[in-house]
């Protein structure tokens, strides 16, 4: 919880702080209510969902007769964890089954994060005791298969990779069977974050998903997503959840934005429970996602 406040002191600068200040106030008025409103809007939980989580605290607040800050907070706090729906199972399907490796893939436009996201995981999974392969499905971006591969080393996880510009579905194939016939315990598939329409993304990751179905299953589709695109990033969100199944959303960049508040917004709208949050750019820079403790750190 420390390390998680003190990475997202930013969001706290504005969200947490703000709010105190309001809330701190000797009656909660009409405009004390909209100035809540407003930073969490401000903060990008989203227009319509700041606005259900006023009207529900204020009906708390009239209901208990709360007078204090520490108790309007502690109401905002539960509110806040209520939202982010906290009985969602966030475990990672990263287990092998039936003789094969788990198969992550690892999805989400140019930027998110998803190379530095999959070297993260394999560090925490190798560091727990797990064998993993590395895919470097993501055969566009130059210098992303050189990315990765420098992940599997630092880490200790094989890549493997196909030629520039070469088809995604076969390497993620190759990545897939490599895979089973050393025998790791997962593997996880990077992929082309390219946004081009969603029927050439919906052919482009349907194709790799089915490839990698002819040696078993895909277990888990990670949706990363950039924290600091805010709500824009949200509707790119959005086509990819339609163009393949996301079991799980990754928020990056969480420590370079003021705006904590779209962790809300993005289980709200996805209706995709989020499952881990990249703090960083280190090796060390990724947590699971726990409501609880991150509504304790937005707060401040
Ligand atoms: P990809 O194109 O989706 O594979 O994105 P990359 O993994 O290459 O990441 C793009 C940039 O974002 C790189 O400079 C990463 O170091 C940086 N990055 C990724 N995750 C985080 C994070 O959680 N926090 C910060 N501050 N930077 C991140």
């Amino acid at each position: 919880l420390v390390r998680l406040r003190a990475r997202l002191s930013r969001s706290q600068s504005v969200f947490g702080r703000g709010l105190l200040s309001v809330l701190s106030r000797d009656h909660l008025d009409e405009d004390a209510w909209e100035e809540i409103e407003d930073s969490l809007i401000s903060a990008d939980v989203g227009v319509e969902a700041s606005q259900v989580l006023v009207e529900r605290l204020r009906e708390r607040v009239r209901v208990l007769g709360t007078r204090t800050v520490a108790e309007v907070r502690a109401q905002l706090a539960e509110e806040l964890t209520a939202a982010l729906e906290p009985e969602l199972d966030r475990s990672l399907k990263t287990a092998p089954h039936d003789g094969r490796p788990a198969v992550v893939l690892v999805v989400g436009v140019n930027g998110a994060g998803k190379t530095t996201t999959c070297g993260k995981i394999a560090r925490v999974l190798v560091a727990d005791g797990r064998t993993v392969l590395l895919g470097a499905a993501d055969t566009f971006r130059a210098a992303a298969a050189e990315q990765l591969a420098t992940w599997g080393e630092r880490v200790g996880a094989e890549t493997v990779r196909g030629p520039e510009g070469g088809d995604p579905a076969s390497v993620a194939f190759d990545a897939v069977k490599r895979g089973i016939d050393v025998g790791v315990d997962t593997v996880l598939i990077d992929t082309a974050g390219r946004l081009q329409n969603k029927i050439g993304l919906m052919d482009e990751l349907g194709k790799v998903k089915r490839v990698v179905e002819k040696h078993g299953t895909v277990d888990e589709t990670l949706l990363i997503l950039d924290a600091t695109t805010g709500q824009n990033g949200l509707e790119q969100a959005r086509v990819f959840t339609e163009a393949v199944e996301v079991t799980g959303v990754v928020l990056t960049k969480l420590d370079g934005t003021a705006k904590g508040g779209i962790v809300i917004a993005v289980q709200r709208k996805l209706g995709i429970p989020v499952k881990l949050v990249g703090l960083g750019e280190g090796p060390d820079d990724l947590a699971p996602f726990e409501p609880a403790a991150f509504v304790e750190a937005l707060l401040g």
